[in-house]
């Protein structure tokens, strides 16, 4: 089998969430938005599929390494554009790598007629998950108040959620960062769901280390679950010193570039006590699982970062990590409502809080050709 073409789809959605200056989603008016669709051909009449990539990056890197290729032989495709990333480095993001290998792993399950999880070698078909908020805002019923979150977590555990996290307020929100307020809101959490729902804590990711130990240090008297990146992860000292002082676990590095290279130093120097990484972070499945296995080999959790179906996907295909993250949620947004692209929620979940794995084949996307059709812009 060989690839004889690589396009991309952009289409016209509508939008129910905009960002602030530091890049955090937050429910907004509606407004037009667009979405990309990679699309990897073959010779053999089969497809990959993948949703949100760079139109451009594809159309001038991607393309001519990947035509002529075999589409099953993507450990080498994906070295190839790893290695094709240190002099593309302005362009050929992990986010861009990310969506060949997993339109790649897409096709390789509908040529075979089985979902990627059983390609990976399946765990499991179900993944309890945890409700994750989006950050902090000064909406009026949003996420505004410590007494907002605990209103919000009461929901979250009704709905089935078995644990909650909080991403607590961020600039350019008034009075962000605060350690006091995020202590007020992780605290207000704790008491709304009582003391056995495992709770976490995403913060402010820029704190100093005195900031980042006296959350820890409040954490520890709440009982929380782990805290994830709550100073610049490009300091890995400052997470061997956090961890020295705190028996609260410290789940990272998150966005910290490097893939399984940099997670790797990070067990080793004990800059954290759980792993993490998603699609994502570190380029697709491919890395991903090379990182789940590293985790593994050493005794070390691994908390996929992020929803999705190559996260789902990886989830059901390990043992070392514990809950899918489904969000980013807001009590303004219907998250069991699917994404208009697709004509079923790809990351369906049941009143007792796990995430069932579509057993379609390939990464499971039952994909609305004709809404893409209908609301096309272009394609490349
Ligand atoms: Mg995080």
């Amino acid at each position: 089998m060989k690839i004889t073409d690589v396009e991309t789809i952009r289409f016209t959605y509508i939008s129910n969430t905009e960002r602030d200056s530091d890049g955090h989603g937050h429910p907004g008016p509606k407004r037009e938005a667009a979405q990309t669709l990679l699309k990897i051909s073959t010779d053999a009449d089969v497809c990959g599929y993948w949703f949100g990539t760079n139109a451009e990056v594809i159309r001038g890197v991607v393309k001519p390494a990947l035509i002529g290729e075999d589409p099953f032989m993507r450990e080498k495709i994906w070295r190839d554009l790893n290695h094709r990333q240190r002099l593309n480095l302005g362009t050929l993001s992990d986010k861009v790598i990310m969506s060949v290998d997993l339109a790649l792993w897409d096709l390789a399950g509908r040529a075979l007629n089985q979902p990627v999880y059983k390609l990976l070698g399946g765990y499991r078909d179900k993944v309890p998950a945890y409700a994750s908020t989006m950050c902090g805002d000064d909406l009026e019923g949003g996420l505004g108040t410590p007494e907002d979150y605990a209103r919000f977590a009461e929901w979250c555990v009704k709905r089935g959620y078995p644990a909650f996290k909080l991403h607590t307020w961020q600039p350019p929100y008034k009075g962000a960062p605060s350690v006091k307020r995020d202590l007020e809101a992780c605290t207000a959490v704790r008491e709304a769901v009582g003391p056995d729902v495992p709770l976490m804590l995403d913060p402010y990711h820029y704190y100093d280390r005195e900031a980042a130990l006296a959350l820890a240090k409040g954490l520890e008297k709440l009982n929380y679950y782990w805290m994830e990146e709550p100073m610049d992860e490009h300091s890995m000292s400052s997470y061997v010193w956090l961890c020295e002082q705190t028996h609260l676990p410290i789940c990272g590095p998150e966005t910290c570039e490097g893939k399984m290279y940099v997670r790797a130093e990070w067990i080793k120097a004990g800059a954290c006590d759980i792993s993490r990484c998603g699609v994502g972070d570190v380029g697709g499945l491919t890395p991903l699982m090379k990182t789940v296995h590293l985790c593994e080999s050493f005794g070390v959790r691994c908390e996929i970062h992020g929803g999705g179906p190559g996260n789902l996907h990886a989830l059901c295909a390990m043992s070392n990590g514990e809950f899918y993250e489904r969000g980013l949620l807001h009590p303004f947004i219907d998250f069991d409502e699917p994404a208009p692209w697709l004509r079923e929620h790809g990351e369906p979940m049941d009143d007792k809080g796990y995430v069932h794995i579509p057993q379609s084949p390939g990464l499971g996307m039952n994909i609305n050709w004709d809404y893409i059709e209908k609301n096309k812009i272009d394609r490349g």
